[in-house]
C-alpha cells in the first residue's frame, strides 16, 4: 500500500495534463491528482507560439489532420467556457493566418496546398501580392503570392495555461508541484500507482502527460525532445494582424504588442539553450516576412522541447500491455492546438471505459513489437 490513494493520477502539468484534469473533473471524477515536478505550465506549453493552424502547413488529409482541425474548431467554445469558469481571457485571435511565397519554389508549394485544400472543400483564399499587401501593409514588397487560412487562428498559450490551472483548481483537482515521478508501479500487468522521489501514491489509473520526458518514466515508447527557439520583439503598433508564415519561419502578433518570431527544429537533447545560430536564422526569416522587424527591440528569448514520437504523431490512449496506464504525449508541434480534444477524448475513454474511435490511430500500441503495420 502507498502513502495515499487517488482515483486518477495525471503526471505532468503542461497544457495536456491540465486539459485532461479539467475534462475529467467536469465529467464528475472527484479525486483527480495531478503531479508536476517543477511548476505548472512552465515547459513546452509555455514556450509555444499558440498557433492553431492545421491547414497552413498541411500537404494532405489524413486522420491526424482531421484531429487537428476538430481540436481547432473546439477553441471558440473552449475559450468561452474557460472565461466563464475562471474570468481569464485566453485571447483567442480569429483574424486568420497568411502564408507567403517569395519565389517559384515557395509558389509551387502554396499552389499545391491551395489546390488540394480547395478540392477537399476547406476554407482557403489565394491572394496576389497586391491583395496580401493590402491586408498586411508591412509585409515585404517581393512577396510573389500568398494563401489566407481564415480558420487557422491563434491563442495566448500562457493565458491558456493560467485559465486551465484556475479551472482545474476550482473543480477540486489536487495540483501538486515539486513532485518528481520516478516510475510507474505495476502489479500483474495492472497499474497500481506511481513512485515519486518521496513516496508511493496508489491509483488504478495513471495518465502520462509528461511531454518530452515520458520515456524517462516509462521507456517503452521513445519520445524525443525537438528543441524550438523563439525570439520575442516589442512591436507597438503591431507589425501585423494575422499570424504570418513563410516556408522558413513565422511571426505571431500578441494583443499586448509582443511579436513572437519562430522557430528552430533541433536535436539537442534536453538542453533548452538559445543559440546565436538559432536566433540568427529566426530573425532572418522574420525580416524576410516583414523587413521592418529589424528596427524592433528584442525583449525576450527562450527555447522549449517539443515531444516527438518516432512517427511524429501523438501517442494517445490506453497502453495494451498494462491495464490502467494511459498515454497522452508526443504532441510534437501541436500540443496547444490539440489540448482541448486530447482532454475530451482521454476523459471520455476513462469515464465511459471505452476507447474513443478517434484515438485509435494514435494508440501507444502501434509501437508494440507485435503491432501489424
Ligand atoms: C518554440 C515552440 C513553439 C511551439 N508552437 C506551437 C504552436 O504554435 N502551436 C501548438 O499547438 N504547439 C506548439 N508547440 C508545441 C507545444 O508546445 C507542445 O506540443 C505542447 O506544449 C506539449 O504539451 P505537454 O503538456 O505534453 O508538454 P509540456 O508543456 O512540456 O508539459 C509536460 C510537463 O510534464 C512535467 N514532467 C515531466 N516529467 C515529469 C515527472 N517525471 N514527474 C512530474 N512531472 C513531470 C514537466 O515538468 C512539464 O511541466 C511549440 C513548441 C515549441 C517548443
Amino acid at each position: 500500500m502507498g502513502d495515499q490513494t487517488h482515483e486518477i493520477i495525471i503526471v505532468g502539468g503542461g497544457a495536456i495534463g491540465l486539459s485532461i484534469a479539467r475534462a475529467l473533473a467536469l465529467r464528475g471524477v472527484n479525486d483527480v491528482c495531478l503531479l508536476e515536478r517543477a511548476s505548472l505550465g512552465t515547459e513546452a506549453s509555455y514556450a509555444a507560439a499558440g498557433m492553431l493552424a492545421p491547414q497552413a502547413e498541411a500537404d494532405s488529409r489524413d486522420e491526424f489532420f482531421d484531429l487537428l482541425c476538430q481540436s481547432r474548431d473546439m477553441y471558440p467554445d473552449f475559450a468561452f467556457a474557460l472565461k466563464e469558469e475562471t474570468g481569464v481571457d485566453i485571447e483567442l485571435n480569429e483574424t486568420g493566418t497568411l502564408y507567403l511565397a517569395f519565389d517559384e519554389h515557395d509558389q509551387k508549394e502554396i499552389d499545391a496546398r491551395y489546390d488540394w485544400q480547395t478540392r477537399a472543400g476547406l476554407p482557403v483564399e489565394k491572394l496576389t501580392s497586391a491583395d496580401a499587401s493590402l491586408l498586411e501593409p508591412n509585409i515585404a514588397p517581393n512577396v510573389s503570392g500568398a494563401l489566407r487560412f481564415p480558420k487557422d487562428i491563434q491563442v495566448e498559450n500562457r493565458r491558456l495555461l493560467n485559465a486551465l490551472v484556475n479551472s482545474a483548481s476550482q473543480l477540486n483537482v489536487t495540483l501538486r508541484t515539486g513532485v518528481n515521478v520516478e516510475g510507474v508501479q505495476v502489479e500483474k500487468n495492472r497499474v497500481s500507482g506511481v513512485r515519486t522521489s518521496e513516496e508511493i501514491l496508489d491509483s488504478r489509473t495513471v495518465i502520462l502527460a509528461t511531454g518530452t520526458w515520458t520515456s524517462l518514466i516509462h521507456p517503452t515508447i521513445r519520445i524525443e525532445p525537438v528543441r524550438g527557439q523563439m525570439v520575442c520583439l516589442n512591436s507597438k503598433p503591431q507589425m501585423s494582424r494575422h499570424v504570418i508564415y513563410s516556408p522558413r519561419g513565422y511571426i505571431v502578433p500578441r494583443q499586448d504588442g509582443r511579436l513572437l518570431a519562430g522557430s528552430t527544429s533541433e536535436t539537442a537533447g534536453f538542453v533548452k539553450e538559445v543559440t546565436v545560430d538559432g536566433v540568427t536564422s529566426i530573425l532572418r526569416s522574420a525580416t524576410e516576412i516583414c523587413p521592418a522587424v529589424k528596427f524592433l527591440p528584442v525583449i525576450d528569448l527562450w527555447a522549449g522541447l517539443r515531444p516527438k514520437a518516432p512517427d511524429g504523431l501523438p501517442v494517445l490512449g490506453p497502453y495494451g500491455e498494462i491495464d490502467g496506464l494511459i498515454y497522452a504525449t508526443g504532441h510534437y508541434r501541436n500540443g496547444i492546438l490539440l489540448a482541448p480534444i486530447t482532454g475530451e477524448l482521454i476523459a471520455k475513454t476513462i469515464v465511459q471505459d471505452s476507447l474513443q474511435p478517434a484515438l485509435a490511430p494514435f494508440s501507444p500500441d502501434r509501437f508494440s513489437p507485435l503491432a501489424v503495420s
